[in-house]
């Protein structure tokens, strides 16, 4: 039995799906204008802890968007258009932005083992169903018209502040995040086609029933996710950041054409974090995984990092954890490299090593457990009680779900190091070469200063992070 906690009722609940040959899950994707930073990642990553934990009991449906237009640089649906923004800032066109972006996403999103989705759809690829579903509900008339586009209209859906609860809603109404045009009937109101404006010609551009223009960024989510999975989901995620806005609005728009509920289930990600507070794309500076690699790190032991904390906690990010989460994750292998060394690689599936694997499935049934079925692989690989081929039968179960390269008989190459470190090394095995002692010892003292340790070894040196 899955138990998933649904941010419409806060309360973890019993999952049952619409249809148990096919589980349906929406999960927002990237905004393609510049790189993923690891905080976006870690929301793929719970993601795909649920997706792999859904698979274990049920055929499953797995759709994402990639953003490739009209997501506005401020959530009052005014401000820059972020891909056209960042074809401006790198000189190309908005069309290569978005593909250059989305390339990488792909890159970093494998790296950390997350599962491709089954159905990947880009917003610039669905503008006709997006225009369809305004239509209909312009037809029903809970659109209206301003100079720069046209508006949903919140006040004519009653149950608009129910994802959030309405204190929320309403503090939002009376705060200053949302500015509000002269125009917009409500402070909440959002757009779901905006015009091109008269003056400019944008790079991304559709016609439509209202003149030129470009989506608004919550309708594509909408569209594509009725599209591809019907009116009604079981399970849409994201990061807990789209709560008050942009699953608010997909809600409004989606279940006010369709009249049906649009979301059984609301699963959301909380944020990772760093000491200085929020990691924001818009921001400025963040960590993405091409940093972690650059810093000498397996894009695996982020992953490490992540399934330590509970989906539903803050994470906060720092380089100690990652070097407490790499060093653990090398021993984790080395344990699970003795145990597949002692049994040959080969399992055996006896009643204790199916209670074992029991555990592991329901903490992971357990509103996705993590920290607990990483801990119980610890125990597991450790427990007196197992046979060495019992506990390879239990890894394969556990694999399945942490995927972190546990059963690999090559591990995986040294990873690079920072470009500094490796020219210290090289410069060190010249001068070893040279036979020149004094040298290779202060080389050796100044790789130890930028935290690694080296190590002579008959075939060369070995270095590794102290
Ligand atoms: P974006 O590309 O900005 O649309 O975000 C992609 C996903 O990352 C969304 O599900 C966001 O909710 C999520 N997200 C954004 N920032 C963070 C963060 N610091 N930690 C975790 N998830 C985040
Ligand atoms: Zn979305």
């Amino acid at each position: 039995m899955i138990r998933l906690y649904n941010t419409a009722s806060h309360s973890k609940e019993e999952f049952a799906p619409q249809n148990p040959k096919n589980v349906t899950m929406y999960c927002c994707g990237p905004t393609v204008y510049n790189f993923a930073h690891i905080g976006n990642l870690r929301t793929y990553i719970f993601e795909d802890l649920l997706s792999r934990t859904l698979r274990l009991s049920y055929p499953l449906t797995h759709v994402m968007n990639v953003t490739d237009v009209g997501h506005l640089v401020s959530d009052a649906d005014d401000g820059e258009d972020k891909m056209e923004l960042g074809a401006a800032r790198e000189g190309k066109s908005a069309w290569d932005i978005a593909k250059f972006y989305e390339a990488k996403f792909w890159q970093d999103y494998d790296a950390l083992h997350c599962t491709r989705p089954t159905i990947v759809s880009r917003a610039t690829e669905h503008i006709a169903p997006m225009i369809a579903l305004v239509k209909t509900l312009e037809d029903k008339g809970y659109t209206y018209r301003t100079s720069d586009g046209i508006y949903y209209d919140t006040s004519k859906f009653p149950r608009y502040d129910a994802l959030v609860g309405h204190a929320r809603i309403s503090g939002l109404q009376g705060g200053a995040r949302v500015e509000m045009s002269d125009e917009k009937r409500n402070p909440t109101d959002f757009a779901l086609w905006k015009f091109s404006p008269k003056d400019k010609k944008r790079q991304m551009e559709w016609d439509s029933p209202w003149g030129v223009g470009f989506p608004g960024w919550h309708i594509e989510c909408s569209a594509m996710a009725m599209k591809y999975l019907g009116n009604t989901l079981d399970i849409h995620c994201g990061g807990i950041d789209h709560v008050t806005i942009h699953h608010t609005n997909e809600i409004a728009q989606s279940e006010a054409a369709t009249g049906q509920k649009y979301v059984n289930y609301w699963v959301h990600g909380e944020f990772l974090i760093l000491r200085s507070g929020k990691m924001s794309k818009s921001g400025g500076t963040f960590v993405t995984v091409d940093v972690l690699k650059e810093k000498g790190y397996e894009p695996l032991a982020y992953r490490y990092l992540c399934l330590g904390a509970h989906y539903r906690t803050q994470l906060e990010f720092s380089y100690e954890s990652m070097d407490s989460a790499t060093k653990s994750l090398k021993n984790l292998r080395a344990l699970v490299g003795q145990v597949g060394q002692a049994c040959a690689r080969t399992p055996s599936e006896t009643e204790k090593s199916r209670a074992w694997k029991e555990k592991f499935v329901a903490a992971m049934e357990d509103d996705l457990n993590a920290p607990k079925a990483l801990a119980l692989t610890w125990e597991a690989v450790r427990a007196g009680e197992l046979s060495a081929a019992e506990k390879w039968d239990f890894l394969q179960t556990a694999e399945s779900i942490l995927s972190l390269d546990l059963l690999k008989e090559e591990q995986p190459a040294q990873t690079a190091l920072p470009a500094e470190v490796q020219a210290l090394v090289d410069a060190r095995a010249a001068a070893r070469k040279a036979k020149d002692w004094k040298k290779s010892d202060e080389l050796r003292d100044a790789i130890a200063q930028a935290g690694y340790l080296v190590k002579d070894t008959p075939k060369g040196q070995e270095v590794e992070k102290k």
